[in-house]
């Protein structure tokens, strides 16, 4: 730590581009990363304003939702908080699905914010239960419990909950609650409705599928929400809805991170436009199912494998790969790292050292997933960890099928 701000020297190895497999934050696309590089513009200018407008829109068109937008200059958990303070009230009881470290840190948010939690438990590596939802929400008569907050995709699991299921639980048992869903690694990769799906709120964030920078979060609202909203009594300001529908662009308390939304227009027009947000889902479909035949694969010999066990639960915007007994993910993430620049995450919370990543979500082609694979399997032989051979090509054979 000598201060110095001048760059250190290049790793040997970080020659040609680094395969950046995190599941979050993900590639920016060259497009978007000149999108941003710009000249301060005054946030009034109406220059800005059509692009803010035009961001709105297509964002809208993402969270198929024609209901409210509220952005932050934040990184998701920004999102997180203020869909909490502006709806509930301190004391409230909201039920969380235990899908891992990210519905863990959601709850651990909610008990520094004085709102009650109730965790509905699960088996990490099969996904929460919709039954035990279903249930939880049943016993409670009064209706006590304000809403559900519910993890759609729980990054650190490599696990999907289906938010459809979880509203046709709530109506089943005719539960009034809001229903809160944190899209942050699922949005732009596979398919979200918060509309069709009676989501009230829906978190986002910029780092993930919509391939920009960190920094930046928003929440999507329904009038349910909004009337919830003008019923609450907790305290907030930065975050707090009614401040901002009093502001010209009806959101943000402060200056508006202007050249992110230069990105964002840029990220939208990729998704909405040249690409169209079926054939990402589609894409990200194929990604992850060549990333899952090579670590099946890899599973053999007491490999590391998957570690969601449930086949109707698998993620498709990350894979999350337990190591076997005795060996550490975290030597597995250093090798690819040093030797060949390959960026992996790691395993957080309770599961760090049993768990590496692959994010397959964002900018992302075949041939960057296989080389990211392909530094895997090296890194699995360097480290010494035992394991199937063979599995870059069977994920070639995945990505060579036809359609
Ligand atoms: C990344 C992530 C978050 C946290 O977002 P930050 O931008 O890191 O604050 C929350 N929920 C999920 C599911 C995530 O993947």
């Amino acid at each position: 730590m000598d201060g110095t701000l001048s760059p250190k020297p290049a790793r040997p190895t970080a020659r040609g581009r680094m395969f950046f497999a995190n599941p979050g934050p993900t590639n920016i696309p060259d497009s978007v990363l000149l999108a941003t590089a710009r000249a301060s513009v005054d946030f009034n200018d109406p220059n800005f304003i059509a692009v803010y407008d035009a961001c709105v829109a297509g964002l809208k068109r993402v969270l198929k939702t024609e209901q409210h937008v509220f952005f932050y200059t934040a990184s998701g958990h920004g999102a997180w908080e203020a869909c909490l303070v502006n709806t509930l009230s301190p004391g409230d009881l909201v039920l969380i699905p235990d899908t891992g470290y990210f519905s863990d840190s959601w709850a651990k948010m909610c008990g520094g914010l004085g709102i009650a939690v109730q965790m509905v438990g699960a088996d990490w590596r099969r996904g929460c239960d919709i039954a035990a939802i279903e249930a939880a929400l049943a016993a409670d008569k009064d209706h006590r419990i304000k809403a559900v907050c519910a993890v759609h995709n729980e990054t650190a699991a490599g696990t999907r909950l289906p938010i459809e299921a979880v509203r046709a639980a709530m109506d089943r048992v005719g539960h009034p609650a809001l229903l809160m869903a944190d899209t942050i690694s699922s949005l732009g990769s596979y398919d979200f409705r918060m509309d069709e799906w009676g989501v009230d709120v829906c978190v986002g964030g910029s780092q993930k599928g919509l391939m920009l920078p960190a920094g930046f979060s928003f929440n999507g609202a329904s009038e349910k929400a909004m009337a919830a909203h003008r019923a609450s009594t907790h305290p907030r300001h930065y975050f707090d809805w009614t401040e901002m529908l009093t502001r010209r662009h009806r959101s943000f308390v402060g200056t508006i991170p202007v050249t992110l939304f230069y990105g964002l227009q840029e990220a939208l027009r990729l998704l909405l436009e040249e690409e169209g947000l079926d054939q990402v889902f589609a894409r990200h479909a194929r990604l992850g199912r060549g990333v899952r035949a090579a670590v099946q694969t890899w599973s053999a010999n007491n490999g590391p494998q998957l570690f969601c066990q449930n086949p109707e639960r698998l993620s498709d915007s990350v894979t999350a790969i337990l190591m076997p007994q005795g060996h550490n993910a975290e030597d597995v993430r250093r090798i690819a790292l040093e030797r060949f620049n390959v960026s992996l995450g790691g395993g957080l919370g309770k599961l760090g050292g049993q768990v590496f990543r692959i994010g397959h979500l964002g900018d992302l082609n075949e041939p960057m997933v296989i080389g990211t694979l392909g530094a895997v399997e090296m890194a699995l032989e360097l480290a010494g960890v035992p394991h199937g051979k063979g599995g870059v090509q069977a994920a070639l054979e995945e990505f060579a099928r036809a359609g």
